[in-house]
């Protein structure tokens, strides 16, 4: 198989765009603008090698979907661009292109094309999403100010206490649903919509909840006071937090969970049915994490930087 009966045999079944020619024409509805982001999973980085390819296939794609929904804007379509250091065997095609076909029904998404090259090294992944917004509604890191609170949609810390046990931590052991939390992240994309009518800022939390807030608090020049205790963790996390198996610390810094955080004015908080307010914007710079008694923990790590 070369890379054009590659494309032809696997590609174009998720793709109701032709892909013979260079590029693909999408249309885009009146009155709406187009949202992008771009994430890259690379072997030895994001996953390890020999990694199943539907885990690979949903996170690639989900977390774009994440980007999209963080933005306020709903999918669209999207680029899957791939470097194989060899051309991979049939069960592994079938297997990853399944599981974004999977996803493309579930999320209402489609490929609109992509890219396929060789590469001396490992696989790499990337894939660029395409959502749409109507015009001047995308919600930016940018928007928080003094007087919001700050929400987030869902439990946190589940991924990295899956990450913990993946990597084999002695006496550290989870469920399925743990484990899959770092492999299949569930991006908020029905919350794209609250997003754009009512969130001033969002973004979805992959670095770490502290880091992806610190990065809010900068692009919006606010501070932000996030009362620990109130942060939503799984009845599992809670158990593993209860017995110092995780520390507070780690689950606050820990990546991977793709819920949203949001700055939203208090009125508005009724629009996000599940999700919790864990603190607050005010005057001011930098993230302010406080206990109980409203004493500051401080964190070595914010969370997850690549250099
Ligand atoms: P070029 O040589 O101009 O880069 P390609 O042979 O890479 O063209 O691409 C031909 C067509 O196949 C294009 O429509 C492209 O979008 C599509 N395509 C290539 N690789 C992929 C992929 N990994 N997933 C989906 N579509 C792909
Ligand atoms: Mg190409």
């Amino acid at each position: 198989m070369n890379e054009f009966s590659l494309i032809e045999r696997y590609f174009q079944p998720l793709s109701p765009v032709l892909l013979k020619d260079d590029a693909a024409v999408l249309s885009i509805p009146a009155g709406h603008e187009l949202v992008v982001s771009s994430d890259t999973l690379n072997e030895g980085t994001h996953f390890i090698a020999g990694a199943d390819p539907a885990d690979i296939a949903h996170k690639a794609l989900r977390v774009n979907l994440s980007d999209l929904a963080a933005m306020g804007a709903d999918p669209l379509a999207y680029q899957l661009n791939i470097a194989f250091s060899a051309m991979p065997d049939e069960i592994w095609l079938e297997a990853f292109t399944a599981a974004l076909a999977a996803d493309q029904a579930a999320f209402g998404i489609f490929c609109s094309g992509g890219d396929t090259t060789s590469i001396k090294g490992p696989l790499s992944i990337s894939i660029t999403a395409m959502g749409v917004v109507p015009a001047g509604q995308a919600v930016t890191r940018g928007g928080a100010e003094p007087g919001d609170v700050l929400l987030v949609s869902g439990p946190v810390g589940g991924a990295f206490c899956g990450l913990q046990a993946l990597q084999r931590q002695p006496g550290f052991t989870v469920s399925e649903a743990l484990i899959e939390a770092c492999y299949r992240p569930c991006p908020r994309t029905d919350l794209a919509e609250a997003v754009r009518m009512y969130a001033h800022a969002a973004v979805d939390i992959s670095d770490g909840l502290v880091a992806d807030l610190s990065h809010i608090c900068e692009a919006s020049g606010v501070k932000a006071v996030l009362e620990a205790e109130t942060v939503p963790l799984s009845e599992e996390v809670k158990v593993l937090l209860r017995s110092g198996a995780v520390s507070r610390e780690s689950l606050l810094s820990g990546g991977d969970d793709y819920q949203l955080l949001m700055a939203v004015p208090p009125q508005h908080t009724q629009h996000f049915p599940g999700s919790t307010v864990i603190g607050r914007f005010e005057e001011g710079a930098g993230v302010r994490v406080q206990d109980v008694d409203g004493q500051v923990l401080s964190f070595k790590e914010k969370g997850w930087t690549h250099f």
